[in-house]
């Protein structure tokens, strides 16, 4: 979401007459987009910042800017923690910046913006193959360890005629692949739900593959789960996170499912698509998490055998009901849960990632390899990391490839025929 944000500030800077660069030192402007959903991600933009301090005397013109869910918590305590910076503006305000670069009048927009939903900001995009599309904003849930329902505001849909047109234009632009994106796109609502809008998206003509995150397991209805199988563009592959195996903590969470409910929409989802590739997010060491809801949590991954998992360390969050909690594990405590999530999922994903050797996977390439396992890099429809060697293959191709390794994190594969 953030990166997409980072877009659609280029997006709305380009007009101004801005470039952008590789080189912080030449640059008249520099925004630090921020996260704030984990401690760790607010501590590393502050040494960032405190950093580029010394570029202002190199460059009188350069401005400053911080943007994100860290603006939107901190708005003018910012200017107190570091005097250097000219503008903050949150996630719902990034319009601003028109103003802020044309005159400089605008100093701090962290307000409730009810029109975000609509006032469809240009995005430049850094990829020429994959886009993505928010369909809505903020989130009503209100997890009790999670920060984005204040950072970002209550729930808002997009119209679905809005997402429609932007998908057209995206497919004359000539990209293959769009990324849905919202906290929780299983609650969009306009005049269609979730099923509904990917029904139209199904139907606009250039665009091969449609994916979507994030859902919440409460919301993951029938209605979807038929769209998945049913609708060619959708791509087999759902992120579902669980956050924990544990009924009690899920409920400490505020996640209003039991490990029982997630359980059965995991059959209900296998049931139908049989090779659907689930994706998870785990959070080790919530407050009051003993050993035997840590022990559950590691049963669910031996259980469910998901495709791969983002873990991460409890992170009380300011303002939110867990911070409240009292922490009972120590941080070593928490590394060490955390780590073995981690290496225990590692086995899972190997194995299920070895069992795709001899399928024949269709994947879109995206460019060339970062690693030594093939020239060019791609992803089948489970969004699973393909590397292939092959010449005369462009970007964007889609391309039928049989896959002759699993790897812990990638696959390895040869084109067919
Ligand atoms: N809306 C999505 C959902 O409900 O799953 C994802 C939201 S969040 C941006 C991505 C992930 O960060 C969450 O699924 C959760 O695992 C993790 N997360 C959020 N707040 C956290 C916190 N305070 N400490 C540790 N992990 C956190
Ligand atoms: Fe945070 Fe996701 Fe829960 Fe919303 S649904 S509060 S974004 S974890």
């Amino acid at each position: 979401m953030n990166v997409h944000d980072s877009e659609k500030m280029l997006g709305v800077l380009e007009p101004e007459g801005f470039l952008q660069t590789d080189n912080p030192r030449s640059a008249d402007l520099i925004i630090f987009n921020t996260c704030s959903i984990r401690q760790k991600a607010e501590q590393k933009f502050y040494s960032e910042l405190g950093r580029i301090k010394s570029y202002k005397k190199l460059n009188p013109c350069l401005k400053i800017a911080v943007a994100g869910c860290i603006a939107q918590q901190e708005g003018k305590n910012i200017f107190k923690r570091a005097p250097h910076v000219d503008f903050v503006f949150g996630p719902q305000n990034i319009r601003t910046l028109k103003h802020f670069v044309a005159d400089g009048y605008v100093h701090v927009a962290i307000e409730e913006n009810p029109l975000i939903s609509v006032e469809d900001l240009p995005a430049k995009r850094s990829s020429r193959i994959s886009a993505w599309v928010t369909i809505m904003y903020g989130c009503n849930n209100f997890c009790s360890y999670c920060v984005v329902p204040y950072t970002r505001g209550r729930e808002r849909s997009r119209p679905s005629e809005h997402i429609v047109a932007e998908v057209c234009k995206i497919a004359e632009e000539g990209f293959r692949e769009i990324t849905l994106i919202g906290q929780n796109v299983n609650s969009y609502e306009s005049d269609v739900d979730f099923p509904g809008l990917l029904c139209k998206l199904d139907r606009v003509g250039g665009v091969e593959r449609i994916r979507f995150v994030t859902s919440h397991p409460k919301d993951l209805s029938t209605a979807l789960i038929d769209a998945i199988k049913e609708l060619p563009k959708i791509c087999e592959h759902i992120h579902l996170p669980l956050q924990s195996g544990s009924t009690a903590i899920l409920k400490m969470m505020s996640r209003r499912y039991s490990f029982e409910d997630y359980i059965e929409k995991i059959a209900a989802l296998r049931a139908k698509i049989p090779d659907i590739s689930i994706t998870s997010d785990i959070i080790a060491g919530f407050p009051g998490e003993t050993d035997e809801d840590h022990r559950l949590t590691l049963k669910a991954l031996c259980e469910i055998e998901f495709d791969g998992i983002f873990a991460f360390k409890f992170s009380p969050r300011p303002g939110t009901k867990a911070s409240k909690m009292q922490e009972n594990l120590t941080e070593e405590k928490k590394s060490e849960r955390l780590y073995e999530i981690l290496a225990l999922q590692d086995t899972i994903t190997e194995k299920k990632n070895n069992a795709l050797v001899g399928a024949i996977q269709e994947v879109l390439i995206e460019g060339p390899s970062e690693n030594a396992n093939g020239n060019l890099t791609g992803r089948t429809r489970s969004n699973k990391i393909v590397d292939i060697w092959a010449d005369d293959i462009i970007k964007g191709a889609l391309v039928d490839v049989e896959i002759i390794k699993g790897r812990r994190h990638s696959l390895e594969g040869k084109l067919v025929g």
